[in-house]
């Protein structure tokens, strides 16, 4: 499949003989950048940079996508078909190397002779965010509805974000990043964008560099974003509903609540205003850890700051109680009116502005609701068989996995483990590397990077939609997740219109059937800014319940069926893994500013600067257990124990234990991951998992 030199390339320059393209940031991260990419020869990138033209991404990306040339050259790339030999596990000495087509109709054989055997709903294609391009990732929905496979619940990432603000603000938008720069308070709560969002700081930075505006994190531990900011409210993990409330107490308490917007614009205000009468800021105190006189500080200063703006991420989300924390945080600028003003308001994510209709892409028009949805978070039950999950359907015997590694992502990995480890269970993974997921498959297909195909992107953090073009040819035999997935199609006789046509004509169909120009005019443009009005932004014209006001009284049935005993205000909903004499810390599994989910574990930089998995602990707690730095300590709860090394750190609360992630198995000590310890259980009221609730002990190893 060799590149057609031919073509036009819009955009490209010729600098010294090096052709730029435009591209775009596939991965799992709200920014989507907007990116230069250089390509040395049709099979060589050489330097990736932020676009400068674009007005989000302001020429600015984080390192570890600007090295991307060591991520797609890695000589680790899978380049060959696989098929497994050894034990499960062992890694490429396990595998020897086949044709294409003796793979493809291997996995097609599986995958029939698995359905044959116990009906379709054996078989569970799995996927998640490894490429967010709409294409390649959510192609695979296609397949499985076509065959009436079991449907998935995706809920690794914003499922209870997403209840939470939809409760109060009802549709997923909100006012423009870019707009930060008009900010004179700017509130970043729950996220690292220092790590993680990188240009959530261009433009908070710019306020301040105009503005004077002031930056406030909000995060259970001192992030490199903290250090930046200019007050850091450190709550305990899980508390941060009544870290919400207190604010709330003071808005309304000081005289900073807008009455006129609030009977405008709002539902539920009267009882809000009793309900927080006793949420104090000492209330808040006992169940936070931030003292009284901080969260006074704080809700003083936001209320009587007209233009502040909350920037509310996913990391305090991932909770039991996350949708009810979410819910919260978004209420205070209904409380305030201060989405009234210029660089006031909040932005959850803009996710919700594109429409874009997916229906040949993910298959939509041959989808059976009445097919079981397994939820991707419990693989791990799920595939050691709990009934909980699988009633009285049949057990999942085959696995069609692409985009995701859930043997290191997963929660309850030790149930994960097992699972895969099911001599009965059938593993096809296709995949950029021999991710230890594909050490445990039967087949291994060699996957394409975004550099080699085609694809278009939406974006939470702006709101461009970006059509891309391939910048090199597949590195070795390599083979993008549409191709496969029509090469199965063809194997298991299945017709769907979307399986012959190609990537660019099904983002064609899909741009066309939403209101876009043609997929080569967006793609000449580089992007569509899709950006609201500022009425639209600012729910001026209502918010997105049909009644149009925002609601302190959500309806949480209508966003989920598990939402018996969620409070019916914005609170402190303590359903979380608390503390107890056993389990007296809390961890938090934050991600890594060189990793990004487990892409980039691959490469040496990535490798060198996080160096090993470590726990950040107290210094204080590092004493009584007499540890030192880089001392082994166990951390551990009923579904298991790891062992990692100690890193003193004074930047946290006593009872708050950091450990970034997500590190391969592999990279600690007992080759067990951190995932083990995380719950598979389902946040309310819709799941989603609880990546950062977990109380815990720790021992000197
Ligand atoms: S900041 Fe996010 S979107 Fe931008 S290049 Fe890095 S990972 Fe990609």
């Amino acid at each position: 499949m060799p590149l057609d030199q031919n073509r036009t390339e819009s955009g490209v320059e010729d600098l010294n003989d090096v052709q730029v393209f435009h591209s775009a940031c596939p991965h799992d991260c709200p920014s989507t950048c907007a990116l230069e990419v250089e390509r040395l020869n049709p099979q060589t990138i050489g330097r990736v940079r932020g676009a400068s033209a674009n007005t989000y991404t302001s020429g600015v990306i984080c390192a570890k996508v600007a090295r991307y040339a060591e991520r797609v050259h890695h000589p680790d790339r899978l380049t060959k078909p696989l098929r497994r030999v050894g034990a499960k596990g062992l890694g490429r000495e396990a595998f020897e190397e086949i044709s294409w087509d003796e793979a493809l109709d291997i996995v097609a054989g599986k995958l029939k002779s698995a359905a044959d055997l116990h009906g379709p709903e054996t078989v569970w294609p799995y996927y998640y965010a490894g490429t967010m391009g709409l294409v390649q990732r959510d192609g695979i929905n296609r397949l499985r509805h076509a065959m009436g496979y079991s449907r998935q619940h995706s809920t690794f990432c914003n499922t209870l974000a997403d209840a939470g603000w939809l409760a109060g603000a009802g549709s997923k938008t909100g006012v423009d990043a870019r707009e930060m720069v008009e900010s004179d308070l700017i509130v970043i709560w729950g996220c690292n964008p220092v790590s993680t969002q990188v240009n959530v700081m261009t433009h908070a930075t710019r306020a301040r560099k105009t503005r004077n505006a002031k930056i406030v994190i909000i995060d259970p531990y001192e992030t490199e974003s903290a250090k930046q900011a200019d007050i850091h409210l450190m709550p305990n993990p899980g508390t941060d509903g009544a870290l919400a409330c207190a604010v709330m107490h003071v808005l309304f308490r000081d005289g900073y609540a807008d009455r006129a917007y609030l009977e405008k614009f709002t539902s539920g205000y009267v009882e809000l205003e009793a309900h927080l009468k006793f949420r104090t800021p000492d209330w808040a105190e006992a169940i936070t850890g931030i003292p009284a006189d901080e969260i006074e500080a704080f809700a003083a200063f936001y209320g009587k700051t007209q233009r502040s703006y909350l920037r509310l991420g996913f990391g305090f989300t991932r909770s039991r109680n996350g949708a009810v924390q979410m819910f919260s945080a978004s209420c205070l600028p209904a409380v305030t009116g201060a989405w009234q003003y210029p660089g006031g308001g909040a932005l959850y994510s803009n996710g919700g502005i594109y429409g874009i209709d997916q229906t040949l892409i993910k298959g939509e028009d041959v989808m059976d609701t009445s097919t079981r949805l397994l939820d991707q978070s419990r693989i791990g039950p799920i595939l050691t068989g709990d009934l909980r999950d699988l009633g009285d359907g049949p057990p999942v015997s085959a696995l069609f996995i692409q985009n995701t590694n859930p043997m290191n992502v997963a929660p309850d990995l030790g149930k994960v483990r097992e699972g895969f480890a099911r001599e009965d269970l059938f593993v096809c993974v296709h995949e950029q590397f021999l991710t230890e997921t594909a050490e445990m498959a039967d087949i291994v297909l060699p996957a394409t990077t975004f550099l080699e195909h085609d694809d278009m992107y939406v974006a939470g953090g702006h709101t461009h939609l970006q059509v891309t073009r391939a910048v090199i040819d597949p590195v070795g035999e390599s083979r993008s997740n549409h191709w496969v997935l029509a090469e199965l199609a063809k194997r298991l006789n299945t017709d769907h219109p979307g399986f012959a046509m190609s990537e660019w004509e099904l983002m064609d169909d899909a741009l066309q059937r939403s209101g876009y120009p043609d997929v080569q005019t967006c793609w000449e443009g580089h992007w569509e800014d899709r950006a609201l009005s500022f009425e639209e932004a600012h729910f001026l014209e209502g918010f997105g319940h049909d009644d149009g006001k925002f609601h302190f009284m959500p309806d949480w049935s209508q966003i989920g069926g598990n939402h018996a005993g969620m409070p019916a205000l914005p609170d402190h909903y303590d359903a979380i893994d608390a503390r107890d004499d056993e389990h007296p810390f809390r961890l938090v599994t934050a991600p890594s500013r060189n990793y990004l989910n487990t892409s980039f574990t691959e490469t040496a930089t990535s490798q060198s600067r996080e160096g090993r998995p470590e726990a950040q602990l107290h210094p204080d707690v590092c004493g009584e257990l007499q540890l030192e730095a880089g001392d082994l300590v166990r951390i551990g709860n009923v579904q298991g124990s790891v062992v990692v090394h100690a890193r003193p750190t004074p930047g946290l609360r006593r009872n708050t234990v950091i450990v970034e992630s997500v590190w391969p198995n592999k990279a600690f000590v007992e080759g067990m991951g951190i995932n083990v310890l995380i719950s598979a259980e389902a946040g309310r009221p819709n799941g989603g998992a609880v990546f950062h609730d977990t109380a815990v002990w720790l021992r000197s190893a």
